[in-house]
């Protein structure tokens, strides 16, 4: 090749190769998952202050919410809101309030008290309660004995033994968060993705980004590709956190009726503009099943759903049979 020629090649190597850097990647470990961040940005250095910022956003959230950190605002709540008012901040307050919202709108089936039972279980571990301890812990599941004094700023619980925990709303507040702070850092095009819950910001630069709904049996295996631009998604699987045992699956989403792991489906994805409702619903479709969930959804003008039901038959929403034809 003429010296020419090579001159040309690196022009050409030079000039492509800072387009492709305006992409930034990072993956970390939190909130016993996987936080993922991916964004467009002509500036590196914006990108990577991005990139941190929501991480420690994330890392706050958590401090905050965590039920498995004993000094976390959540675990605080859980030793003394039996006892009486616990004095917490705005932010845990008003998503306490909201996850309330959602047990009215879900008839109970989304409810944070279920952890008066759920923190009996220990998956890895392969531990459950038994029938005996599940019928006395029922009673303390129940939303409405989570009290909260908006003019105070205290919780209490009005019976002994309840505890909460916010596992199944906390992700899409936080993916919902990060993307918010993204967003004022004049960042376009984005995913924060925490797990099962992802927040999109904007489009893949001129396409919609691509995200798959998995087989819940499979994991290599995408059973449905959807093209979304400024949306979030939330997916509640039966795979996530489980033990099988003569037969049946227990897992980590909780029928607050029986105390026990929902059977009807194996996972559900929702679709609309804001991840804490996202992440909402997609436990509580989960929790009401095939029909009452896409009742629900099909309530909810902004919303779609994708439930895949004990059978692997697929079920949708109607907004999103229409798209079908
Ligand atoms: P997700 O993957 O969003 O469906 O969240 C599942 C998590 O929600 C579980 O790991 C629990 O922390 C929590 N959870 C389980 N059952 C319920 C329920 N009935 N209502 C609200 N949260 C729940
Ligand atoms: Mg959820």
């Amino acid at each position: 090749m003429s010296s020419r020629r090579w001159l040309l090649l690196v022009l050409a190597l030079l000039l492509i190769t800072p387009a492709q850097a305006e992409w930034h990647r990072e993956e970390v470990a939190m909130m016993g998952t996987r936080i993922r961040v991916e964004l467009w940005h002509a500036d590196p250095a914006v990108a990577r202050q991005g990139i941190a910022a929501v991480l420690e956003e994330m890392r706050r959230i958590d401090a905050s919410m965590s039920p498995y950190k004993p000094d976390s605002e959540l675990s605080r709540i859980n030793a003394e809101a039996g006892h009486g008012p616990v004095a917490i901040n705005r932010e845990l307050l008003a998503l306490i309030q909201r996850s309330l919202d959602f047990s009215e709108l879900s008839q109970g089936a989304f409810d944070i008290t279920f952890a008066s039972i759920g923190h009996m279980y220990d998956y890895r571990q392969r531990q459950r309660p038994d029938a005996d301890s599940v019928r006395q812990a029922l009673p303390a599941i129940d939303y409405r004995h989570v009290v909260l004094d908006h003019e105070r700023g205290t919780i209490r619980f009005a019976r002994e033994g309840v505890r909460i925990d916010l596992g199944g709303i906390a992700k899409g507040y936080a993916v919902e968060r990060g993307a918010e702070i993204l967003r004022r850092l004049g960042i376009e095009h984005a995913e924060v993705n925490a797990g099962g819950d992802s927040r999109i910001l904007g489009d893949h630069r001129g396409r919609p980004w691509m995200v798959g709904v998995r087989d819940p049996r499979d994991e290599n295996k995408i059973i449905v590709q959807l093209p979304l631009i400024d949306e979030a998604i939330s997916t509640s699987g039966d795979y996530e956190r489980y033990f099988d045992q003569d037969g049946i699956r227990h897992h980590h989403i909780i029928n607050p009726g029986t105390g026990n792991a929902v059977s009807g489906v194996h996972s559900v994805s929702v679709i609309g503009p804001d991840g804490t409702s996202t992440d909402a619903l997609s436990t509580s479709v989960f929790v009401l099943g095939v029909e009452k969930g896409l009742q629900l959804i099909d309530s909810l003008p902004e919303y779609e759903a994708i439930v895949i039901d004990n059978q692997g038959k697929l079920h949708f929403s109607s907004g999103l049979m229409q798209l079908r034809g």
